[in-house]
């Protein structure tokens, strides 16, 4: 017999590769029937952490459900808030700018302990599906809030409530009290290449 060649496996060698692949899915899904709100972190130094969340917020709203989105740090709303725009969707930009362009560190706080109450409020209104919190990492961060404050709070919330988090340097705490951890990891970024943000793109 000869040794199966993974890039043409035979009609029969598929079949057999994918029923195993069945029982283990079956398996799988059969063993996770728990249904509760997640906390998902979306962090690291790549691309992509709040259009992922974004993207989580469409899903949200194309089932009928309601999501609220604060923008720390950010002081107009990203592009995305535009089509996603309905009854279902409430957008808060919180910040006040980049914190090396505001070089004002108790503006900023102030400005997060204003996002902060608003979080507080969607924790408060059973209503709300999903709570994303862009860029509340690099709050925690930079120490603007106190992440065992925020911590708690994210563990006391309604249980049906899901909550996405995003941004750099994700404090370990927060990490280890999440449902769902994704590290983007920096491969290539065309900005270390001379390509400037882009709208539609980056913003
Ligand atoms: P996006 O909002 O595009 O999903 P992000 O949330 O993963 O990005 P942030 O840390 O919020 O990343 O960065 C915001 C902006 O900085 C974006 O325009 C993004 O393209 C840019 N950026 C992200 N990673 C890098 C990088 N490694 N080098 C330079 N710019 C970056
Ligand atoms: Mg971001």
């Amino acid at each position: 017999m000869s040794t199966p060649d993974p890039a043409n496996p035979t009609e029969e060698e598929h079949r057999e590769k994918m029923a195993e692949v069945k029982a283990e899915m079956k398996s799988r899904t059969a063993a996770a029937q728990d249904r509760r709100g997640i906390l998902i972190v979306n962090t690291g130094n790549g691309k992509g952490k709040s259009t992922a969340g974004f993207g989580t917020v469409a899903r949200t709203l194309a089932y009928g459900r309601k999501a609220v989105v604060i923008q720390f740090i950010k002081a107009t709303p990203d592009k995305a808030e535009k089509v996603l725009r309905g009854e279902n969707l409430v957008w808060h930009a919180v910040g006040g700018g980049f914190t090396w362009d505001t070089q004002d560190r108790a503006g900023d706080i102030a400005l997060c302990e204003k996002g902060w109450a608003l979080a507080e409020a969607a924790f408060a209104d059973p209503s709300v599906s999903l709570l994303m919190l862009d860029e509340l990492n690099v709050v925690l961060s930079m120490h603007y809030l106190e992440t065992d404050r925020v911590v708690k709070a994210l563990q006391a919330r309604r249980p049906e409530l899901h909550v996405v988090v995003t941004g750099r340097d994700a404090p370990a705490e927060l990490k280890e009290a999440a449902d769902l951890v994704s590290e983007v990891q920096e491969i290539k970024h065309p900005f270390n290449a001379g390509i400037m943000a882009q709208s539609g793109i980056e913003f």
